[in-house]
Formats: structure tokens, sequence, C-alpha cells
């Protein structure tokens, strides 16, 4: 696939209706009339109609999206919707968000083209640096350059906005709920699967981690499994996090990675049988979790797509791709042609936060047809590699993490979705004791 064209992108009707219908969803407004849009690209301003109410966002496109990716911006700070703390806006010389009178709106700073630029990911649509999983860098990102990332700005955005319309209008019926997602990518159901792999397994972590307890603790569990495989360390992992988040009225989410999906041994079939029996009780929600190298290659992606059918008796409809290895200018289209209707892998794998300025989940943008996909992306906002393995938080940094984001998430009505690996209770016990128990015992039941 070429790249696409999209660097000289401005935002037209098309765009700028994409914008508003995200920010009206987060502010439970969503109900209201769009009749119609105004650009005067002389003056720098758009003119909505909502229903009767005039909306006038000025300033707009002073700065092209390209000039956010190359240029030095200069950004103001206003206080947020219920003045926790101040959110940048780019500079619209007026240091405040916006005015209204009986019969009119007017927004001061261009929130229409950096939630635009956040919500398509633009930046990652007219660059090609990569690392070497071909995913886009935090540290080449706008987020980083200006200290956006562990602001959800879009949900801020539409907040204060949603404080202006509220002297308009009545809120919708089915307003936003916040809601913690607990997911997990089950990159291994389980770690004893056959008495040669387990040996392996084991003189593995005898090589890795020579601590004698560790050890001692696998081999023990090792034991256990011989008898009855369901006392399999990763499997009992996958359990007691879901029932984590049921104890604490969380959704759950599992993502499987296809190739332990096949090939049943006996073993095996007994763990595969009681994975489908723990979803159909627990009524939880399951995607594809496809490997690497299928986040730009639609045949493979077809084939993982057929062993998780064949597996499950479903087609896909969720998907979160392993190492959340993605490319917005093909990833989407492949899921888009498979019918899913839900990806959650837009986080950063290096760095927590908010990757696409929204805790919401919202319709990616497809350049090729200026219009947004049908597919919803669920953004992901921490994952408890980051945390440990690329930022080496302590116990006690991470779960201050967890909370802050948390907080941000909540007042905004967003979905805070975290990953888990189902390995980790077992490999890596105390961390997730300390980081992802202690943080929902902190929180209490939300
Ligand atoms: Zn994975």
């Amino acid at each position: 696939m070429t790249t696409l064209d999209v660097k000289d992108y401005k935002l037209n009707e098309n765009s700028i209706r994409y914008v508003i219908c995200h920010l009206l969803k987060v502010t439970n407004y969503q109900h209201l009339n769009l009749s119609s849009i105004c650009i005067d690209d002389k003056n720098n301003t758009v003119k909505i109609q909502l229903n009767s109410l005039e909306i006038e966002f000025l300033n707009f496109q002073r700065y092209s999206l390209l000039d956010l990716v190359e240029k030095n911006i200069v950004f103001d700070f206003v206080p947020s919707f219920d003045s926790q703390y101040y959110i940048p806006v780019i500079s619209s010389g007026k240091r405040k968000f916006s005015d209204s009178n009986e019969s009119k709106i007017t927004i001061y700073p261009d929130i229409l083209s950096l939630s635009f630029f956040l919500l398509s990911r633009f930046e990652e649509q007219v660059t090609t640096e990569r690392d070497a999983y071909g995913r886009y860098e935090y540290k080449n990102s706008l987020s980083r350059r200006y200290q956006l990332i562990d602001i959800p700005l879009v949900d801020e955005y539409a907040m204060l906005l949603k404080t202006e319309l509220a002297r308009f209008f009545k809120e919708g019926k089915f307003a936003p709920e916040f809601k913690i997602i607990l997911s997990q990518d089950i990159d291994f159901v389980f770690r004893f699967s056959g008495f040669v792999k387990s040996i392996k397994s084991l003189l593995g972590e005898i090589y890795l981690n020579r601590s004698i307890k560790g050890i001692g603790l696998s081999v023990k569990q090792f034991i256990k499994t011989i008898n009855n495989p369901l006392n399999d360390p990763y499997y009992m992992g996958m359990l007691e996090l879901l029932a984590l988040a049921k104890r604490y009225n969380s959704e759950s989410r599992l993502y499987f990675m296809s190739h332990y999906l096949e090939g049943v041994s006996s073993r095996q079939k007994i763990i595969n049988d009681a994975i489908k029996t723990a979803i159909k009780e627990q009524e939880v929600k399951i995607g594809l979790h496809p490997d690497l190298g299928t986040y730009n290659h639609l045949e493979r992606y077809n084939r993982e797509c057929a062993k998780f059918r064949n597996f499950f008796g479903v087609t896909v409809t969720n998907n979160r791709q392993h190492f959340l290895q993605f490319d917005v200018r093909t990833t989407f289209d492949i899921l888009e042609s498979k019918g899913v209707k839900l990806d959650s892998s837009l986080g950063y794998a290096e760095r927590e936060g908010f990757r696409c300025g929204t805790s919401h989940n919202f319709y990616p943008y497809n350049f090729k047809i200026d219009d947004c996909y049908s597919l919803l992306e669920q953004p992901l906002i921490v994952m408890d590699g980051t945390l440990k393995g690329y930022r080496k938080m302590n116990s006690e940094e991470a779960r201050d993490r967890m909370k802050l984001l948390y907080n941000r998430t909540k007042r905004v009505n967003g979905n805070f979705v975290v990953l888990w690996h189902n390995d980790l209770p077992s490999r890596a016990r105390v961390y997730t004791n300390e980081v992802l128990f202690a943080f929902f015992e902190s929180i209490g039941s939300n």
C-alpha cells in the first residue's frame, strides 16, 4: 500500500462533522441536530448550527495539520471543566476557552484541528519512522513534545463544551458511563502443556532466573498440574484476573492468541474446554490477539481468524494486536475487511496514557474515503509491560500512575482500559499484588 497523500489535508465538512459528532457523544448531546457547517477559510472560522444554536469556532486552522507535526506550536492553558487542573489549548491569544450569549457560543482555541489530529492519528499517517516492530513511537509524537499524553485532551474539550451546551439544552438519555475494562492478552493459555515442553520451560527459568525460591515455586506448580491440568498457573491467572474484575464491577475482555487454539492434546483439551465454559458462564467478551506480522498482512490475519472461528465457533469481532503492532495506514483496513467491530490496540507500548486524546470509543478516520471507518477503536490506557518493562516503575510509582489515569478517565466518563497478562499473577506475583490488586483496593467498588 502506498503512503497516503494526506500531508496537505485540510479539515472540511466531513472531518469537522466527524469531530463534532465525537465531542457530542462524549458530552451526551449526540441527539442534537447538526444542520450546517460553514467554513470561512479567509477569517479562520467555522460556524455550525446545533438545533437553533450557533457555535462559532475561531482561530480555525491557523496551524495546518502538518504544521502541528513540523512547527513549534504555542500553547495556552485554561482551567478544566471542573477546575481540577489546567489543560493545554493551541494559543488563541485570548487565554479563555469560550463565551456565550443567549443565542450563540464562541470557542476561542482551535479545538477542531487538534482533536482531529489526535483522533485521526494524523502524525502516524504522514510519517514513516517506526521501531523494529513497525510501531509508531511515543518519542516522535506531538503528545511527547507538548506533554499531552497524560491528558484525555479531546474529552476535556468536550467537557468544556458541555458546560456551555448545558445552558441551552437538556442532556440525552444515554449518558456515557465510566467503566474499568480489565483486559487480558492471552499470549499463553497454559505454561505446562506437556511433559517435554514443561521441562523446557523449567530449564529456561533456571537459565533466566537464578532465584532458588522462584524455581522452587515453578517446580511446585508443575507438580500440581501433573494430575490436574487445571492447576496450570497461566490458566489460573486468567481466572484470577476475571474474578478480580468481577469483584470490582468491572468489565473483562480476553484476547486470545490463535496458535494455542489448535493442535489439541488431551491435557490442552481439558483446559480449552474449561476456558469455553468460563467464558460462557461469566459472559466474558472475547477477541483475537493476532500474532506479529498480521498488522499489515491480510492473508496472515485471515489465517488467525479462521483458527479463532474453528475454536470458538464465532467470527472475530474484537481485536488487539500482539505487541500492539499496528499501522493506522493498513491495520484498520484489514480489520474492517474481516468484519471486526472493535479494536483495542491503540496505546503506546512504551508509554501509558491517552495516545488518541480520548478515553471513549471512537471511529478511526479513513483518509482514503475522507470519512470514518465503521469499526470502533477502544483506546488502551495502561499495560503491565509498559509500567514494569519499558518504564521500570516500582510498585508504588506504577500504582500512582494507574490512579492518576483512572481519575482523569473517570471525570470524563470514559473507559479505563487496562491490559494485564494472565501469566503475570504467577510470573510477577508481588508486582501484580502491589500494583493491580492494590489499585483496585484503593478505588473500591467503582
Ligand atoms: Zn501479546
